[in-house]
């Protein structure tokens, strides 16, 4: 259940939540995702999964950074005009504020992480252009 290759819904995590489909923000991925809060919210904390193939769009974080902390499954992060970092359980991701990018699953594994906002004012999140097909496509 825990090997990080097998990404199939049985192997998401035991301790976190999955969550509600997160129809708030599903205009902003490719794909379908679910949200589970996690604490309160001055914790802004969420556990996120991505059904296979689903990925955010390219989107940029203002002000406040964001962290990853890779849960369950195999998934990918990217940055604009650097290649592609495929992620695994325990992989943690420091996201610097003002860099674009997008993260996701890969095209056959489920995949979950935590969403962790870096509290900073009047921080917030500008959602771009979708992750294309060609682009995804050429995921190792
Ligand atoms: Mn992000």
């Amino acid at each position: 259940m825990t090997n990080d290759t097998v990404a199939t819904e049985e192997g998401l995590s035991k301790l976190f939540p999955k969550g509600d489909p997160n129809d708030a923000y599903a205009q902003f991925f490719i794909g379908q995702s679910y949200l589970a809060p996690l604490g309160d919210s001055q914790l802004g904390a969420s556990n996120v999964t991505f059904e296979p193939g689903c990925r955010n769009n390219w989107h940029i974080h203002h002000k406040g950074g964001q962290v990853l902390i890779c849960v369950a499954g195999r998934g990918w992060y990217q940055e604009w005009g650097k290649d592609p970092q495929e992620l695994h359980p325990g992989d943690v991701v420091s996201i610097q504020p003002e860099v674009k990018h997008w993260h996701g699953a890969a095209a056959d594994s489920w995949f979950q992480h935590i969403a962790l906002a870096v509290p900073a004012e009047g921080a917030s999140a500008e959602w771009l252009e979708p992750v294309d097909d060609e682009t995804y496509s050429k995921l190792a």
